[in-house]
């Protein structure tokens, strides 16, 4: 069976822009995105703010009806209590945030995520109704000792035990010596993995499951690299850092196939 797989572009602003900017940054993005003669209805573009952004951007979308979905760039794997700091997944889902980032590298790598805690995270985004966006990714050093594919295919497995029935999951591959590098891994070696990551997915959640879901490349993504990465069978999107600061470069990137 073969599941036709709607384009994903998911923009990870990090920590960039407060409310205020991104009050002014999300007008400019759908109106860069709106003012096209193309259409980009095909594509889904989302928006990955800082959690204090998250009330005033959503407040936005739903006054403007705008055509973006919220992301959050991470949550706590609690879900309610004695956890300072920690933001929880049901929090997220009453400000209507669909998607969340779960295990990029900046979190395994500055706050120490283990494989276990990313897994407890994905699950907890399940539990509130929310979309992981799973990263996995290799370093230099791994992709050396260990070949492309088997460190992102061993924490898919480790976070991913199952995947409940009805549940959905986004899987971003992103190749840790590519992000904010300017070095972005070419087409060739992101399907490879991208096809080892869906090939791993058959096992975990079975072949209509694994078929369904979107697997993005992250790492370097530009305006004159996207649809050389979309054109792979198995690459379904793009999860965006650096350039999805810029909104012209943005919005080119969500109008790739134009
Ligand atoms: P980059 O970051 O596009 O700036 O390389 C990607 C990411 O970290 O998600």
């Amino acid at each position: 069976m073969v599941t036709a797989r709607r384009p994903f572009i998911a923009g990870n602003w990090k920590m960039n822009l407060d409310h205020l900017q991104s009050i002014a940054f999300v007008q400019k993005l759908a109106w860069s995105l709106k003012d096209a003669k193309h259409d980009f209805g095909k594509v889904e573009a989302a928006i990955f703010p800082p959690f204090t952004d998250l009330r005033s951007v959503q407040t936005l979308i739903d006054a403007d009806k705008l055509d973006l979905e919220l992301g959050a760039q991470d949550l706590s794997d609690n879900d309610s209590g004695a956890y300072t700091g920690d933001i929880s997944g049901a929090f997220l889902a009453r400000l209507d945030v669909k998607y969340v980032i779960v295990g990029h590298s900046e979190r395994r790598t500055i706050h120490g995520e283990t494989d276990e805690v990313v897994g407890a995270k994905v699950a907890a985004a399940h539990r509130h109704g929310l979309v992981p966006v799973l990263c996995v990714g290799e370093t230099a050093e791994d992709l050396e000792k260990h070949g492309p594919s088997a460190v992102p295919v061993a924490q898919l497995r480790a976070a991913l035990t199952t995947l409940p029935a009805g549940a959905e999951i986004v899987v971003a591959y992103e190749p840790v010596w590519a992000i904010g590098s300017g070095q972005a891994a070419t087409p060739d070696q992101a399907e490879q993995v991208c096809a080892a990551l869906r090939d791993a997915l058959v096992e975990i959640a079975g072949a209509d499951s694994a078929a369904a879901t979107r697997i993005l490349y992250g790492g370097s993504v530009k305006a004159n690299n996207i649809a050389s990465f979309l054109r792979e069978p198995n690459v379904d999107g793009a999860l965006v850092g650096g350039a999805s600061l810029d909104i012209t470069e943005f919005a080119s990137i969500v109008r790739y196939q134009n």
